[in-house]
């Protein structure tokens, strides 16, 4: 099946409007994707005609609410190939999915002297959560390196792995370098030593189809908001046997099974005991729609379409003097560069007034920063929407400041 740009660009209103009287080009999706159509209308009809607390009510419309809610559950499980809607925890996003983890798996089962693997390339919502609960537990924290192409040293994950190693944190692709990293052979690597592994998908579910069953993973997370759907939406997937023994890490409505007094509380069975409080329906319901949508266009299209149109763009990107660019060159969504010696923000408000929308800065990955020795990088992301065209704009645009600015 081929894919019909023209006609994707159409399902995106706010990609017709202009910037700064330019047309807009778009190039930010790793940091939050537009949301089509199909997602915007599928909020505001429910919001029209389905809005109701879910769980609590007998009512017709919390009981469709809740139905609804269940489904989209049912349909991340599908999407990631989990074995069981029971699998999914909703959550806010890839930050708070990270957060789960660290705080009821690490907060339970972490002891003085255990260590976590996380590595260089990590984001930091997949860096913090781990310091922090490890200074809680008196675990402590080791990094798998680079390679200088950008890649992880993979075969150091074997010299850091001992018989403490409780956890191995890694990200599907990064969102600086756009490295799609080897996460089925890592988890293999690390399951084979009995360490419990998490991988950080914010960057992976909207460029490439991924079952989870098939990486071996234990938890998987994402956000709604880098796939096309809403913020304040996204998805854990941990696999059932360990998530089903995750003690609660938040309390309040919807995750007990009875509440006494004084004490004597019970709690609902997971996924359920760890989503305390009225969950974000319209989200969930947003979130349903994007993943439907992007499967409308099939994975195995988007990636090849995307394939195509970064090989263009790094391509015309070559032609532009003193241009930086970091990470290897297979990659997946995101160009990081410096352009000379300009600071990134400079280039970045140079670009807007073009109506180029880059991201600018240490992109949450200050530890990659250090590796490479710049305070900050600009980004430019290519989603499944942009164009040849916006590519030729970027270098045109990076061109032309480096004519004003020198190099
Ligand atoms: N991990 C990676 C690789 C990311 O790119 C991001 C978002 N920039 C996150 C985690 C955090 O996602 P969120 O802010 O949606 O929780």
């Amino acid at each position: 099946m081929s894919f019909d740009l023209a006609r994707v660009r159409a399902d995106f209103p706010i990609l017709a409007r202009e910037v700064n009287g330019q047309p807009l080009a778009y190039l930010d999706s790793a940091a939050s994707a537009q949301k089509p159509l199909a997602v915007i209308n599928a909020e505001s009809h429910f919001s029209q005609h389905g809005y109701a607390a879910v769980h609590r009510g007998i009512h017709t419309l919390s009981a469709a609410a809740t139905t609804d809610m269940e489904n989209v559950r049912a349909q991340a499980a599908r999407f990631l190939n989990a074995a069981s809607p029971e699998e999914i925890v909703f959550v806010k996003g890839t930050t708070e999915g990270i957060n789960l983890v660290a705080n009821s798996w690490g907060g339970s089962q972490l002891r003085q002297g255990d260590n976590i693997i996380i590595t260089e390339m990590e984001h930091h919502a997949n860096i913090v959560p781990w310091q922090m609960v490890a200074a809680r537990t008196g675990a402590t924290i080791r990094v798998l390196p680079l390679t200088a192409e950008g890649e992880l040293d993979s075969a150091r994950l074997a010299s850091l792995i001992d018989d403490r190693t409780r956890l191995f944190a890694v990200t599907h692709v990064s969102n600086v370098l756009g490295t799609v990293n080897p996460v089925k052979a890592l988890v293999a690597q690390a399951k084979a030593a009995g360490v419990v592994t998490l991988v950080d998908g914010a960057q992976a579910v909207m460029h490439q189809r991924v079952d989870v069953q098939d990486i071996g993973c234990d938890f998987y997370a994402f956000s709604g908001h880098k796939i096309y759907g809403p913020t304040g939406i996204g998805i854990l997937y941990g696999r059932q046997a360990l998530l089903s023994t995750l003690p609660p890490w938040e309390g309040g409505g919807s995750m007990i099974e009875t509440v006494r007094l004084p004490e004597g509380t019970t709690y609902a069975k997971t996924p359920w005991s760890l989503e305390a409080g009225t969950p974000n329906t319209v989200g969930i319901i947003g979130l349903g729609a994007a993943l439907a949508y992007v499967e409308s266009l099939g994975l195995a299209n988007i990636q090849a379409r995307e394939r195509s149109l970064m090989r263009y763009a790094l391509d015309k990107l070559a032609s532009v003097p003193d241009l930086q660019i970091y990470g290897p060159p297979a990659r997946a969504g995101v160009i990081a560069f410096n352009l000379g010696k300009h600071h990134a923000y400079d280039v970045g408000s140079f670009l807007d007034q073009y109506g180029i929308a880059i991201r600018t800065g240490h992109h949450c990955a200050m530890p990659l920063m250090n590796y490479y020795g710049v305070p900050a990088m600009c980004r430019a992301s290519f989603a499944m929407y942009n164009s040849e065209e916006e590519a030729d704009r970027l270098a045109a645009g990076l061109t032309r400041i480096h004519r004003l600015l020198g190099g």
